[in-house]
C-alpha cells in the first residue's frame, strides 16, 4: 500500500464524498446482498427471493430470508474503515457517504451524513402492491403512517411514522402498517426495482461539489452508482480508489490503494489531513 509514497501536500479539501460498497463492510463479516447465505438458506438465491414478485406470492418467506440477513448485520461491527470515516466528520470536515450498503453501519460508526443507494435493512416501509392498486376499482389512498397505498379505508388519520419505526425486523409474522394494514417489508432496493430518486439525486449532487472522492470497496459494475466516482473526475474532484481488487478507476484516478478498507482508510486519511 505505499500510502506514504503518495505526496498528498496541496490537496485541500473542503468537501469530501466517500463512497462505499459492499468491500467496506466485508471485513465486518457482512456477507454481500448478491452472495447465497450458508446453512438453512444456501440453496435460495437471492435474485430469486429479494424481489417484488417474490413478495408478493410469499411474502413470509420473503420475510424470513430477510429476518435472516438481518441477524447478520445486527451482530456485526464497524470496521476500523467505518470509524475512519466517522472521525474525519466528527474532526470538523465536511464528509458525506454514499454507500451501496444495507447494514447501517456507517451510521453506528458515527456518519451523519449518509446516502443509502440502496436503502437501510433495518428500516421497514409499506409493500406497494402495484399490480392490486391497479386492478383496483377506486384509486388507491396514500397511509399517513406508512406512506405507501392502502389496502382499505379504515386508517388512523392520527397516526405517524413512528409507530412504523416501533416495529423491527424480526422473526415472527410478516408485520402489518398499523394505519392502513398494508404488509410491511425491509426498505431496501430489490433486484428489479429502481433506486430512489430523492438518493440517487442527493449522491449526484454529493459528487458534483465535493473537491475529493473516495471510493472504498465498490466493484463499480452496477449503474447508475458506477458512473459516481468517474462523474467526480469529470468535474474536476481528486479521487481516490481503496479496493483489494482495483477496478477500472484505477487508472484513471489520482491515486489507487489494493486494500481493503480497515487496512488502508484509517492511514489514508490521516496522511490526508496532515498534510492540509
Ligand atoms: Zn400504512
Amino acid at each position: 500500500m505505499k500510502i506514504s509514497h503518495v505526496d498528498f501536500s496541496g490537496w485541500q479539501a473542503n468537501k469530501v464524498t466517500i463512497f462505499t460498497g459492499a468491500g467496506m463492510s466485508a471485513e465486518s463479516g457482512i456477507p454481500t446482498f448478491r452472495d447465497r447465505m450458508t446453512g438453512l438458506w444456501a440453496r435460495t438465491d437471492p435474485m430469486e427471493i429479494a424481489t417484488p414478485w417474490a413478495f408478493r406470492a410469499h411474502p413470509q418467506r420473503v420475510w424470513d430470508w430477510h429476518v435472516h440477513l438481518g441477524g447478520a448485520v445486527l451482530t456485526a461491527s464497524p470496521n476500523a474503515g467505518h470509524r475512519a470515516v466517522a472521525d474525519l466528520e466528527q474532526r470538523g470536515v465536511h464528509v458525506t457517504v454514499i454507500t451501496q450498503n444495507i447494514d447501517n453501519l456507517h451510521q453506528r460508526a458515527g456518519s451523519t451524513k449518509v446516502i443509502e443507494l440502496h436503502g437501510n435493512l433495518l428500516r421497514l416501509k409499506s409493500f406497494v402492491d402495484e399490480e392490486a392498486a391497479f386492478a383496483a376499482e377506486r384509486p388507491p389512498m396514500i397511509c399517513p403512517v406508512c406512506n405507501g397505498y392502502a389496502a382499505w379505508e379504515e386508517h388512523d388519520p392520527y397516526a405517524n411514522r413512528d409507530d412504523l419505526l416501533a416495529i423491527q425486523l424480526l422473526a415472527g409474522p410478516v408485520p402489518h402498517c398499523p394505519g392502513c394494514g398494508a404488509l410491511l417489508r425491509p426498505d431496501v432496493v430489490w433486484f428489479g426495482e429502481p433506486l430512489a430518486p430523492e438518493a440517487l439525486d442527493a449522491a449526484w449532487d454529493a459528487v458534483e461539489q465535493c473537491d475529493l472522492l473516495i471510493a472504498v470497496g465498490a466493484s463499480l459494475e452496477v449503474e447508475p452508482a458506477a458512473s459516481l466516482p468517474w462523474r467526480a473526475l469529470q468535474k474536476g474532484a481528486r479521487v481516490i480508489e481503496v479496493n483489494p481488487a482495483p477496478t477500472a478507476l484505477a487508472e484513471h484516478c489520482h491515486a489507487s490503494f489494493a486494500g481493503s478498507a480497515a487496512e488502508v482508510l484509517p492511514t489514508l486519511l490521516a496522511s490526508l489531513w496532515a498534510t492540509t
